[in-house]
């Protein structure tokens, strides 16, 4: 029996139910000449990573990418067990005796940290916690951030920081309609914040948010962004990146910015580049002020811009600062990974052992995890299959051994029950999306979302799933 063939197909065990997992899961179910079945795996009993819990919910449309998602999980093959963890729940070794390949697209679920002083103050946030607490994220629900500050400074000029710093300056009433978490936006409604600092440190030319996410923070109703012109002109360094299109657009978008002054609207966003954070200064434990070291940026020895602090400081009065420079995976037990570089290691996609880096046969990665935190939700398509193409070379040598896998399609379930686990089918997910858009329908909102894990298995039948 050809492994492959609809008499065995091959078994591939996706863990992680995020943009990447799901485009490795349609590259692997649209294969002609392949039989292939998929189980796809989450520790949330909701599925769709960070489009459901890091998307803002300002960004509805984005969030439209989940209607191929779900025509994935229709397709026959097609199983979904979601509250299940890898290393808790069911283990690689487990994995393995069942499944002929495994992808990893578990993302990147912690962010760097500045390593400066006074990070540990109170009041020093990861952007992450403050994405998955307006999310209503299970992991972050619990989040306190204390908004009684007049000024708050947000770390690096990425989308996610752009994310933040709109969130912040946004009107409540403007979000209240989506599905933001419901105490996400009573805690914004009795925010003081007024002045939000937005943080860069490299040059306009260098910027990594989007022109499409700058124009949005430059066109809010309830907040002015201010740029200085000084910092909008570009030195000889920065024309080769300024030849960039997208760069010439955030540039130019900026220089105009900086044309209209303070503005009069109620909050302000004060956009600064070349300065890099050196110190959070605290009092009585909280934070008071940040202290920022003025940036020249010089190329390096790949004629990359780099920024070089120039020993002149300056200080901003802020309580509150959200770190926003990048996020990083983190180990999974029986999953080899890279400290360092804070994902799994791989090659083109195929894990490699961390310490001998030789091929681990049957086991792959996509997304986030595979290449670290860069790209848009659609970039991942083109990168799960790119892996997929491997796993595909890989499946026509798997040895005959492969044929005695369990492969019995109640193996998987059976276990999870024989652990008491309440795996979270995709039909039982549908009976929640279901739900949630109900109750958000009664509150005038798109969704209102279930932000526990407890209250998600409360709304599902109690006895254990029948049929995945
Ligand atoms: P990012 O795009 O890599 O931006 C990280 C920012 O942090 C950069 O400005 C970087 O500056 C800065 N930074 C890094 N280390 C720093 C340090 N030690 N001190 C000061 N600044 C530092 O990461 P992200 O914003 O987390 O976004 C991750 C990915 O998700 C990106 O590809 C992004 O486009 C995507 N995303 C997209 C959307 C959207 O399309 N709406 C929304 C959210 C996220 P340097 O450039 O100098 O390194």
């Amino acid at each position: 029996m050809k492994i492959g063939s609809p008499e065995r197909p091959l078994f591939v065990a996706i863990v992680g139910s995020g943009p990447s997992g799901f485009y490795a899961a349609e590259a692997l179910l649209k294969q002609k000449d392949l039989a292939v079945r998929v189980d796809m795996f989450d520790r949330l009993p909701t599925p769709f990573g960070l489009v459901r819990g890091g998307v803002a919910p300002d960004h509805q449309k984005i969030k439209g990418v989940t209607l191929v998602y779900e025509r994935v999980a229709q397709t026959p093959g097609f199983r979904f067990f979601g509250n299940v963890k890898l290393g808790r729940d069911i283990s690689v070794d487990e994995l393995k005796k069942r499944y002929d390949q495994i992808v990893y697209a578990v993302g990147n679920e912690s962010d760097r940290a500045l390593g400066i002083t006074g990070e540990d103050l109170s009041g020093n946030h990861s952007a992450t916690a403050f994405v998955g607490w307006y999310n209503g994220h299970p992991d972050w629900r619990g989040e306190n951030f204390d908004l009684n500050q007049e000024a708050v400074a947000v770390i690096g000029i990425g989308n996610v920081a752009m994310d933040v710093t709109r969130i912040l300056a946004e009107d409540p009433e403007e979000l209240k309609g989506t599905d933001i978490a419901g105490y996400a936006v009573d805690a914004l409604r009795n925010s003081k914040v007024k002045t939000i600092w937005l943080i860069g440190r490299r040059g306009p030319a260098q910027a990594a948010y989007s022109p499409a996410e700058i124009n949005e923070l430059g066109s809010l109703h309830s907040a002015d962004l201010i740029v200085d012109p000084k910092e909008t002109v570009l030195g000889s360094e920065s024309q080769k990146d300024y030849a960039d299109p997208e760069n010439k657009k955030n540039v130019d978008y900026v220089a105009a910015k900086a044309k209209e002054g303070e503005g009069s609207k109620p909050k302000k966003i004060r956009l600064r580049f070349c300065a890099s954070p050196v110190e959070v200064i605290g009092k009585d434990g909280k934070i008071v002020a940040l202290k920022l070291e003025k940036n020249k940026l010089v190329l390096d020895e790949n004629g990359n811009v780099k920024a070089k602090g120039s020993g002149e400081f300056d200080t901003i009065p802020v309580g509150l600062v959200f770190r926003s420079v990048g996020y990083r995976g983190i180990p999974i037990s029986g999953v080899p990974f890279d400290d360092k570089a804070g994902k799994i290691p791989n090659l083109e996609g195929r894990v490699l052992d961390a310490a001998t880096k030789a091929v681990v046969i049957g086991q792959y990665v996509v997304g986030w995890a595979k290449r670290g935190p860069s790209g848009l939700i659609g970039t991942n398509r083109a990168d799960s299959v790119a892996t997929v193409k491997c796993m595909l070379e890989d499946a026509v040598k798997i040895p005959s051994d492969g044929l005695t896998r369990d492969t019995d399609d109640k193996s998987t379930p059976a276990l999870l029950e024989s652990r008491s686990v309440r795996f979270v089918t995709f039909g039982d997910w549908k009976a929640l999306d279901k739900l949630e858009l109900e109750n958000g329908k009664k509150l005038g909102k798109i969704r209102e979302k279930f932000t526990t894990i407890p209250e998600m298995l409360g709304a599902l039948p109690q006895k254990g799933p029948v049929s995945v």
